[in-house]
């Protein structure tokens, strides 16, 4: 593939993760369990390991380190993600992204059911 190739698909790769990531914080549970917070965690952090484009896994993870992933609460994660995602466009000299518009962005069209009923209905079984 040639340079441009690479870029355009290194570019297409990127915008859909982070609506994924921003839209996965914002239908995060508002009191998570300690499972919950466990796997918000782990997936940042497996996600840093396994991110195809390895030169943004690299200083994926080195921001990891510098701001762990916040859990508490989707508020606090939705936060800290919009923090980390504007890290990345500073670096990259790309416009930084005011994080009270969160809301407005990003909506799955998945409904009012809470992320984690479908979960919790799973343990009851
Ligand atoms: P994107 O940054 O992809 O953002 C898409 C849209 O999200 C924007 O148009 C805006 O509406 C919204 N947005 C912007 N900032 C925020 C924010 N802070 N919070 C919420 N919404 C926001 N590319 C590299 O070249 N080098 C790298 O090292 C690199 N590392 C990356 C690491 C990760 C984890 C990811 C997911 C991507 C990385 N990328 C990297 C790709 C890069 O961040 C961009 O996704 C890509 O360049 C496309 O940029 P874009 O201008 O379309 O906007």
């Amino acid at each position: 593939m040639s340079k441009l190739g690479n870029e355009t698909a290194k570019v297409a790769l990127g915008r859909a993760t982070w609506k994924l990531l921003h839209t996965i914080t914002l239908r995060y549970p508002e009191t998570p369990s300690q499972d919950e917070r466990d796997a918000l965690d782990s997936y940042f952090h497996l996600l840093s390991r396994l991110y195809p484009c390895g030169e943004c896994a690299a200083e994926f993870q080195q921001l990891l380190k510098r701001f762990p992933p916040q859990t508490s609460s989707r508020r606090t994660a939705a936060l800290w993600l919009c923090h980390v995602h504007n890290q990345v466009n500073e670096r990259l000299h790309k416009p930084i992204f005011d994080c009270a518009h969160l809301d407005a962005t990003y909506d799955c069209g998945c409904g009012d059911s809470p992320v984690n009923s479908v979960s919790r209905s799973a343990d009851a079984d």
